[in-house]
């Protein structure tokens, strides 16, 4: 995949959401459509960082993940990429998203509210991450 294409109300609506969480990291799963090309999102929807330290990083229970994967599932459509914000730190993946980007090979969109600016990035087969390009749909 070598994009990810979202609506300017729907990056508006990330950007926002990851304001709106500051100093804690904010998270969404982002559904629609897997392309060869480029994915597209039809759907932001947001979950809750259940992480016992959400300023550093964030993670997602089990249960509410299953359910959103299997109401994407439900209508056709997939999870193609997953959001989290950077509220102090640059959008590029920490150590730990690269760990778990392997484990979860879709795009992965984050803002750094601290530099007002979203990028994605996918796992490289290497351990690291490549970045994909954000597109509007
Ligand atoms: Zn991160």
């Amino acid at each position: 995949m070598g994009a990810i294409l979202m609506t300017d109300r729907q990056a508006g609506r990330l950007a926002s959401l990851a304001r709106r969480h500051a100093p804690r990291e904010a998270c969404a799963l982002l559904v629609g459509r897997p392309g060869k090309e480029a994915a597209t999102v039809e759907r932001v929807e947001e979950v809750r960082n259940a992480d016992a330290a959400p300023e550093a990083r964030f993670s997602v229970e089990a249960g509410e993940l299953i359910a959103h994967y299997r109401g994407a599932e439900a209508e056709g459509l997939e999870v193609v990429g997953i959001f989290h914000s950077h509220p102090t730190s640059g959008a590029v993946p920490s150590r730990t998203d690269e760990a778990h980007m392997a484990a979860n090979p879709v795009a992965w969109v984050i803002y750094s509210v601290r530099d007002g600016e979203m990028r994605a990035w996918a796992p490289d087969g290497r351990g690291g991450a490549a970045e994909v390009r954000v597109g509007r749909a």
